[in-house]
């Protein structure tokens, strides 16, 4: 998970989905007052859901929770879950849902099925659905979501590098620095995380393979190649890019580099 800066688009279509979802918004909200029920337009939130998914976006193309390249079938992820909670364990929750942010763009997250979905991987669940753990306060009403402290990472909100690390000398895992960075493992990719691990250890392997192909291709340029693809993992836009990052952060700590 890396720290990602998405900036609302500001072309036309965008801003004309932006009205439509605030007019749904408050239909939906009126809806519950009435009768604590409402209906969900599963079309009109996805509907710029190209915004989010795209490979020239903010999100690179990639789940905005682990960093693999979305495939054929990705999903838009709400991070409040819009029909019903659940607790970190996935005990359901008296609780009906964020359904005010249904239509709300900042609660929107591109996501690979397992991390959104779910899955199962050796005998564990994991994946998100509707988990939303929280410290202390619930929100249950419009606006009380601004004083929710989540348990589960945002990577549009929160800086990932504050709370969680992999780490190549303990296993080869992602290690969660801080409660929110051990919660958002569990959930996303379970302790063991055997869902992902192979990917991400790949991934480690791969930069450094990489690092010293460019140290002994010979080429001239070679200096300006390994630039080139040490940028593609600083910017965020390389699968895995945190884990690449570990990479790149374990070659300069045992000075391989000349
Ligand atoms: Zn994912």
């Amino acid at each position: 998970m890396r720290k990602i800066v998405f900036d609302e688009p500001t072309h036309a279509k965008w801003i004309k989905w932006r009205k439509d979802c605030e007019t749904a918004s408050r239909k939906i909200v009126d809806e519950f007052k009435r009768s604590k029920k409402f209906e969900i337009n599963n079309k009109l939130y996805k509907r710029q859901k190209s915004e989010y998914y795209k490979e020239d976006g903010a999100f690179f193309g990639k789940c905005a929770y682990c960093e693999a390249k979305l495939k054929s079938k990705p999903s838009l992820d709400h991070y409040r879950p819009k029909k019903a909670v659940a607790d970190e364990n996935g005990n359901q929750l008296k609780h009906p849902g964020y359904y005010w942010l249904v239509y709300s763009w900042d609660n929107l997250l591109p996501s690979c099925a397992s991390c959104n979905e779910g899955a199962k991987f050796k005998g564990v669940s994991v994946g998100k659905q509707d988990k939303f753990p929280v410290r202390n306060i619930r929100a249950r009403r419009p606006g009380d979501e601004v004083k929710e402290k989540p348990l589960i990472l945002n990577p549009t909100i929160d800086d990932p590098a504050k709370h969680l690390e992999w780490s190549s000398d303990k296993g080869k895992m992602m290690i969660g620095k801080t409660k929110e960075g051990k919660i958002t493992i569990k959930i996303l990719w379970g302790e063991s995380q055997d869902i992902i691990k192979e990917e991400w250890e790949t991934a480690y392997n791969d930069v450094l393979a990489r690092l010293f192909g460019f140290l002994f291709s010979g080429k001239a340029n070679w200096r300006q190649e390994r630039q080139k693809f040490t940028d593609g993992i600083i910017s965020g836009k390389a699968e895995y890019s945190f884990v690449r990052r570990a990479a790149l952060r374990d070659v300069k700590d045992f000075s391989i580099e000349p």
